[in-house]
């Protein structure tokens, strides 16, 4: 991409590119550049945004991919597995994040349909002798996706917290990220940049929301997941879970499945559709 826009600008001046012309054509290149973004995606250096250009361009997913049973190259690390493009853009995040005091520690982040369907089975088991299959499925649905549905599958999306503090028993709880708690200021410090490096939140706490409750920890890296989304939402979810032998699957009828698509997979932050 810098290329492209280096030898645009370059062209008319094939001749004459010296050093100091060339530094106000980076100039250019660099204002021409973040005229044609989104606003909101605001490009920290030229590295970050050859990074998420290519991530947007070379991307292509088939179905076993997004619904975790494919075979994704992941860079395994710092207790995370994500794409590529996502790594390098976390590992960014993360350096600067630790100058501003936190240190960021992932909960989880790339899982596989097996591993979702062994939280689904959990769940589900520990719940049976109390709830019908439809309120045990409305239950499990608060916080936990469907094997096949969730957006762990893709390699984009991760929970994180801050360990300067210690790890909490219970990460994972809206209280330690709300007022008083030991996650408000990293909280305000995600607010304040994730964005920055691409990552968004994804279940926001916009009271009118409906599907997945609150998650201050979940972040999606954007520029890969947002056209992932988009052919997620065109496979035939009917047929892929009625396929799948999941425990309560007998109550996947084709009203809960659309329903379920629409608030548990759409209704997210607009930011990232
Ligand atoms: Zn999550």
């Amino acid at each position: 991409m810098k290329k492209i826009f280096y030898t645009l600008i370059c062209f008319p001046f094939i001749f004459s590119c010296n050093k100091s012309e060339k530094k106000d054509q980076e100039k250019t290149q660099t204002n021409l550049y973040n005229n044609s973004v989104d606003s909101s995606e605001i490009i920290l250096d030229e590295e970050l945004a050859d990074t998420i250009k290519k991530a947007e361009t070379k991307l292509t997913t088939n179905q076993e991919e997004l619904i975790g049973k494919g075979n994704p190259t992941l860079v395994r690390k710092d207790n995370y597995a994500l794409l590529p493009e996502a790594a390098k853009a976390f590992d960014k995040m993360k350096a600067e994040a630790k100058k501003a005091g936190f240190n960021i520690h992932v909960i989880s982040s790339y899982r596989n349909f097996d591993y979702q369907n062994g939280i689904w089975n959990r769940k589900y088991n520990s719940n049976s002798k109390d709830l019908t299959p439809e309120k045990n499925i409305q239950k499990i649905i608060e916080y936990s996706t469907i094997p096949g549905t969730s957006r762990h599958h893709w390699g984009t999306d991760l929970d994180i917290i801050h360990s300067t503090t210690g790890i909490p028993t219970d990460p994972l709880n809206e209280k330690h990220f709300n007022k008083g708690g030991s996650m408000e200021k990293f909280k305000a410090w995600l607010d304040e940049n994730s964005e920055k490096y691409g990552f968004y939140l994804v279940y926001t706490n916009n009271p009118s929301r409906k599907g997945f409750k609150y998650e201050p920890w979940h972040f999606t890296y954007k520029p890969l997941s947002q056209k992932m989304l988009q052919d997620y939402i065109k496979l035939d979810l009917n047929t892929i879970l009625k396929t799948e032998k999941l425990a309560g699957s007998q109550s996947f009828t084709p009203e809960f499945i659309n329903q379920y698509k629409k608030e548990q997979i759409l209704d997210i932050n607009p930011a990232i559709k």
